[in-house]
């Protein structure tokens, strides 16, 4: 237990606020600064998360947020406001302090589409941390198409058009893209141009990784989805954000921050929800 303490004090970082902006409704990205970055930007895999640190002291546990870019020395979170802890972020101003973990969990794992074509769908503010998949698919020559989808307002468009070949969006009321969900308009883009591609990836909602995970089984597609669980100590220590995997013929209890937060999808116990 003392050596995880050490490890968690060590590796908890202060930056500060560059700059922070609405992008819709109730979701702001947040810009942060700080020397630490350069050693963020060796290490960081994409779909990695950090745990934000809130300044009241009744917030106990920190706040995990997928690590949505690291772009011009600025480490980037979009994240929705909810609850206490990110109503708190949403009030940080330029210049403020920021207390960080340093990147959290597995990542996707890259290894597999060596070259090829990637698909990558996302729900939400799952979409953030594709942002950042989509930026390290490119430097490696991966082609990527990205299907997106909103309730309402979508955000991020415009950056994921910049790097991905392809983006389709989906909105639950119509007001942009497809009118519905993101496996539907999966569904209808591959009746009409066919579907392929070598890995699929995906963050978002519990029942949306569900139906695509449905549907990718389906189609013998590979897919890797990562999951959000409520946290607690961000390391591993706590098993508070326990799932169920089938592993080895066995179903085991792995730690989402620390085992996760990216499992493959044939693995995941889809319990009925
Ligand atoms: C690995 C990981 C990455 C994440 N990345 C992002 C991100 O990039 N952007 C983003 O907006 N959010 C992200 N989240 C969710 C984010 O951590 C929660 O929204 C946040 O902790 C809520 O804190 P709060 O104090 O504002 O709300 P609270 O007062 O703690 O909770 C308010 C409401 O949000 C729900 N909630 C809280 N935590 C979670 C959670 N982990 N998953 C689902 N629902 C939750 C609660 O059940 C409650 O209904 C991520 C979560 C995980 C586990």
């Amino acid at each position: 237990m003392c050596r995880d303490k050490e490890w968690v004090q060590k590796s908890l970082v202060t930056g500060r606020v560059a700059g922070q902006e609405r992008l819709t409704g109730d979701v702001y990205r947040i810009r942060i600064q700080g020397d630490f970055l350069e050693d963020f930007s060796r290490e960081v895999k994409p779909g990695q998360f950090v745990n934000v640190y809130m300044k009241d002291r009744s917030t106990l546990l920190p706040r995990p947020v997928s690590i949505c870019r690291i772009q011009s020395g600025q480490l980037e979170l979009v994240y929705r406001v909810v609850g206490k802890g990110t109503r708190e972020m949403a009030g940080y101003h330029r210049g403020d302090a920021i207390r960080l973990s340093s990147p959290l969990g597995n990542g996707f794992d890259l290894s597999c589409c060596q070259s090829g074509s990637a698909l990558l769908v996302g729900g939400g503010v799952g979409i953030p941390p594709l942002l950042q998949l989509a930026g390290e698919l490119n430097n490696r020559g991966i082609r990527s198409m990205a299907v997106l989808g909103f309730q309402r307002e979508p955000f991020l468009i415009q950056e994921m058009e910049k790097i991905c070949d392809k983006v389709l969006v989906a909105t639950e009321d119509g007001s942009f893209g497809f009118a519905g969900n993101v496996v539907q308009l999966i569904e209808k883009e591959g009746q009409e141009k066919g579907l392929a591609a070598d890995q699929v990836f995906s963050c978002g909602p519990k029942p949306m990784l569900k139906a695509l995970a449905d549907l990718c089984r389906e189609r013998e597609l590979p897919l890797q989805v990562s999951l959000e669980e409520r946290m607690g100590c961000g390391y591993g220590a706590c098993v508070g954000c326990a799932v169920d995997i089938k592993q080895d013929g066995k179903i085991q209890r792995k730690a989402v921050c620390k085992d996760g937060p990216v499992f493959l999808a044939e693995e995941v116990f889809w319990h009925a929800e």
